[in-house]
């Protein structure tokens, strides 16, 4: 079959990262018979370079046509980078917060999962990490404290701060579904999390989703306070598989997540909207001090491309293929520098993409 996927290239290390993931798509479409079509965007320091603001109408407009859009990451070096000279609104980071908003992305994704021939970058200990862990963190990406009413005013006297975390019903409700649907594609278990012993935008989330648990007879919900699932994910993350949360809670606990792992080249993410267009991006940043120097490590990229198909063009069998040609290379030994050790192969950028493709 035939689909459209954006690319948005970056800043820093995204070209040479978002060139391996399309040879390994190219390599998943020939071996399965499909037609992937790309339409190249910009995005921002590269598109500040070329048009002077870090997001153009024209990206909008091509990223809404295409099936899901695949991306490096964005951004600069901010104690040398001219980008960061600019007001907050014309900066990098600000046409990823644009991008999102535009495409009405609220659900983020970002596995953790724990390669066993990578145990070692592994900060737990060995008896934690048993045979491992697989879990997803599905974050709220649009609501919340980072979207409420804020203000700094003299009250009394004092200088006083106020932030506001609102959530409705229905932002709730269409999180939870995300979840559910992802755990079904999963081991059928979501873990809710929240602070319903003390906040009430958390209790009307507890509410919310153990209605929508109903339509799911065939996946297990439970609750879980946010600071024990803190302790959780380092006591015991393998009891986890999908972990639904609010965009704060989210943001911190995928963090912890990911850093669990301990490969940071390694971690893919996807932020959805309500159709199954996705953005694709791995969790890691543009990483400017390794930049053309064929040192990055593009498996974050070329998983996130696997989520792409898995999630957005619903091709389970070609996901699994490319999920498995990484396992692959692991297993023979290739190593980019960051996850090398000693008696491994250690590859370069475009050597790892190779490998991946060819073990496809
Ligand atoms: P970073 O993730 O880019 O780098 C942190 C460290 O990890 C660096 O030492 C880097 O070399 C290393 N690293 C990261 N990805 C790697 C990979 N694939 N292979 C090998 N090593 C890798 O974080 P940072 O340095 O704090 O940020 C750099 C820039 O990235 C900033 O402009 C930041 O705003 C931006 N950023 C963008 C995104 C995004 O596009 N979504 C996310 C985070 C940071």
């Amino acid at each position: 079959m035939g689909y459209t996927i954006g690319l948005i290239r970056g800043d820093g290390i995204g070209p040479e990262i978002v060139t391996e993931a399309k040879k390994v798509l190219d390599a998943a479409a020939e071996k399965y018979g499909h037609e992937f079509r790309y339409v190249e965007m910009l995005l921002g320091g590269a598109s500040i370079d070329a048009t002077g603001v870090p997001l153009t109408d024209e990206t909008i407009t091509e990223a809404k046509k295409c099936d899901a859009v695949l991306m490096g990451s964005i951004g600069g070096d901010a104690a040398v980078s001219p980008w960061y000279k600019l007001e907050p609104s014309k900066r990098p980071e600000a046409g990823l917060l644009g991008i999102r908003k535009a495409l009405g992305l609220f659900a983020n994704l970002r596995p953790a999962y724990l390669y066993k021939e990578l145990n070692a970058a592994c900060p737990l200990k060995e008896e934690i990490i048993g045979d491992g862990f697989d879990l997803v963190v599905v974050r709220e990406l649009t609501g919340g404290l980072y979207f409420g009413a804020r203000r700094t005013e003299v009250l009394n006297g004092k200088e006083t701060a106020t932030d506001t975390l609102v959530y409705n019903e229905d932002e709730i409700r269409r999180i939870a579904h995300q979840a559910f649907q992802i755990a079904r594609k999963r081991r059928n278990k979501v873990t809710s999390v929240d602070k319903a012993n003390v906040l009430d935008s958390s209790r009307l989330w507890r509410k919310v989703t153990a209605e929508v648990a109903k339509e799911y007879p065939e996946v297990t919900l439970e609750n879980m306070l946010v600071d024990n699932c803190a302790m959780q994910l380092v006591r015991d993350p393998a009891q986890f598989d999908v972990i639904l949360t609010e965009n704060m809670f989210g943001d911190i606990l995928s963090d912890e997540a990911s850093m669990i792992t301990g490969s940071i080249g390694m971690l893919s993410s996807a932020s959805l909207n309500e159709t199954s267009f996705g953005l694709y991006e791995p969790s890691h940043g543009s990483a400017p001090d390794i930049a053309g120097q064929g040192k990055a490590n593009p498996i974050a990229t070329i998983l996130s491309a696997a989520m792409m198909l898995r999630y957005s063009l619903n091709l389970n069998t070609e996901a699994d293929a490319v999920e498995e040609a990484v396992q692959k290379a692991l297993t023979a030994g290739y190593r980019t520098p960051d996850i090398w050790s000693e008696g491994m192969k250690k590859v370069s950028t475009s050597e790892m993409g190779d490998k991946i493709a060819e073990l496809l």
